[in-house]
């Protein structure tokens, strides 16, 4: 299915899984934008805001956190038979998120330390992105997503052109933007080199390093990054943690991750 489409007013629909809210927070903290881009489709489910309709047939479904129940596997099944465009957005949605951290832990050994009543809980020992489950056709990363990335998707999909994906790194926003780089300037171990761009180097633009929010770029190269990471002095451990973060499902990331540990770095 092509990503473009061209309908007047699409029906809209924004669902939550396991997640922190934020990425729904960051839409509604557009504000004034918000109202406008209201006015400018039909909003059917949208809990957080009001709206509530989970099983209407829609145009677009916005779907922010990972599948971390068997209730979770039955309900995203069903947004997708009832959805034209899939698009997941934030780190939990695209990568299994902070969650995701408990996958290859003793799933059963946490809920029993956590819980009172562990009987109680019904989870899946892992915390899985969208995509592990059905078609997606578009996905906007990010912990949080920027509210501004969703609404040109929404106006692009208006528009009846695909949205842009921006796989590129974070560093090529922090140059555009002419911030000094924390790495070479002041020896801070930084993710930008293998961050996706999208955040316009928010991190970096206030002194500090990326930690890889925006998950991994095109073409990044961890194994250049984790020996620099090396030569700034981080232990091994700390190298793994950096890409165990909250993207650690991300192919790449958990990838590098894997192969530092194999090595018996971390
Ligand atoms: S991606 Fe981050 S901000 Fe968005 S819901 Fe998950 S934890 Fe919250
Ligand atoms: S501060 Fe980080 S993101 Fe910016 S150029 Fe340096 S390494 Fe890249
Ligand atoms: S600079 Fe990195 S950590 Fe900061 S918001 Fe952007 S992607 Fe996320």
């Amino acid at each position: 299915m092509s990503v473009a489409m061209e309908i007047l007013k699409p029906r809209v629909a924004v669902h939550k899984f396991s997640s922190c809210d934020g990425c729904q927070l960051a839409l509604l903290n557009l504000g004034e934008d918000l109202l406008t881009l209201a006015g400018r489709v039909d909003l059917v489910h949208f809990a957080e805001a009001g709206p509530f309709d989970p099983d209407a047939d829609v145009d677009v479904a916005f779907v922010e956190g990972s599948v971390s129940t068997p209730e979770d596997v039955e309900r995203i099944r069903r947004i997708r038979a009832h959805s034209r465009l899939l698009i997941p957005i934030g780190a939990c949605a695209t990568a299994g998120g902070i969650q995701a951290l408990r996958n290859g832990a003793d799933d059963a050994q946490w809920v029993a330390q956590i819980y009172s009543h562990p009987e109680a809980i019904s989870s899946l020992a892992q915390s899985t992105p969208i995509a592990s489950h059905v078609k997606v056709d578009f996905e906007l990363w990010g912990c949080p997503v920027s509210g501004a990335q969703m609404l040109a998707v929404v106006n692009s999909l208006l528009l009846g052109v695909a949205p842009r994906d921006n796989a590129d790194k974070v560093c090529t926003e922090c140059k555009r933007n002419g911030y000094p780089c924390v790495m070479v300037g002041r020896g801070i171990a930084c993710m930008g080199p293998v961050t996706r761009a999208g955040c316009g180097a928010l991190c970096p633009g206030l002194g500090r390093d990326c930690y890889g929010c925006y998950g991994p770029a095109e073409n990044a190269n961890t194994d250049a990054l984790a020996a620099q990471f090396a030569s700034l002095g981080l232990k091994p451990l700390d190298i793994v943690q950096r890409f165990r973060s909250i993207n650690s499902q991300a192919p790449v990331f958990l990838a590098a991750a894997d192969k530092l540990r194999m090595r018996g770095d971390g």
